[in-house]
């Protein structure tokens, strides 16, 4: 393992902190939160990898502004932070490289002349599908994985839904639980069999993890269960297996239900 410094004076780092476990942590990240001087993080990131910092922690869910925090105020707090000559942890749930809103922050460090670099982390995606016991790709099923997203900017977002309607596709859904009526909708329409396995995972990793299956005839029925965040998998139901462990489930606390 190299003995550089991950986090440098008047830089950031950005850090994928994983779906939420600190076992899905990598080492990377874990050194990263203790040379931090700041680290400034998601609504998404749980106490138990928070407690990990050594340095000053920043909700940039709430930091002045409520809930929902524009992102010209994330951008300008990170880089206040490291124009201060901090070492500065940028640290978002999952993978920051997926649904993180990454562009925008490199942006505003590189029109600030600040230095950067990213340490990957593991999307929820993966945590879910190892969940139900399901590989994301499988040969003579999938030739791809689509990883998409129910909502952008201008609302429910529109995708390749004739290509995601042939049978045997995969796509994990992130953000999809106000949006399933209508991926339901687009999907069915575009001729996709209302059979389809759709696994909801949430709160993936985590004590509260929640495995619902459902098809895409019961999808947005199944989905007003969801208070958690939640990946749904499209194509994938969980595995005969995993399903016949329940003492392992009790053991880990997780909780299966069927729709
Ligand atoms: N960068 C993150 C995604 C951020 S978008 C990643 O790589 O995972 C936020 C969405 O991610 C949530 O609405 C939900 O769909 C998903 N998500 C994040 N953490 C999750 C978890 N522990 N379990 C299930 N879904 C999760």
């Amino acid at each position: 393992m190299s003995h550089q410094p991950l986090t440098h004076n008047g830089a950031v780092t950005f850090v994928g902190a994983g779906p939420g476990c600190v076992d899905m942590l990598t080492m990377g990240a874990f050194r990263a939160l203790q040379e931090a001087d700041v680290v400034i993080h998601d609504r998404l990131v749980g106490p138990e990898i928070l407690a990990l910092a050594k340095g000053t922690l920043i909700d940039a869910g709430k930091e002045g502004f409520g809930p929902s925090t524009p992102q010209s105020a994330i951008n300008a707090l990170i880089v206040g932070h490291a124009g201060t000559g901090a070492r500065v942890v940028r640290l978002k749930g999952g993978d920051c490289g997926i649904f993180g809103r990454l562009d925008e922050e490199i942006e505003a460090l590189e029109a600030a002349g600040i230095q950067w670099s990213i340490l990957p982390g593991l999307t929820s995606a993966a945590a879910a599908a190892a969940a139900i016991g399901q590989s994301l790709t499988k040969r003579g099923r999938n030739r791809g994985l689509r990883i998409v997203t129910g909502h952008d900017m201008d609302g429910f977002a529109d995708q390749d839904w004739k290509g995601l309607a042939r049978s045997g596709e995969v796509a994990a859904i992130y953000m999809g639980k106000k949006a399933s009526r209508f991926i339901q909708g687009r999907l069915m329409m575009h001729g996709a069999d209302a059979n389809t396995p759709v696994t909801l995972v949430e709160n993936a990793t985590r004590p509260d993890q929640r495995i619902v299956a459902a098809t895409l005839g019961t999808l947005s029925d199944t989905a007003t269960c969801l208070t958690g965040p939640a990946v749904m998998l499209y194509g994938l139901a969980p595995r005969a297996a995993a399903q016949a462990l329940p003492e392992l489930h009790e053991a880990s606390g997780l909780k299966e239900v069927t729709a």
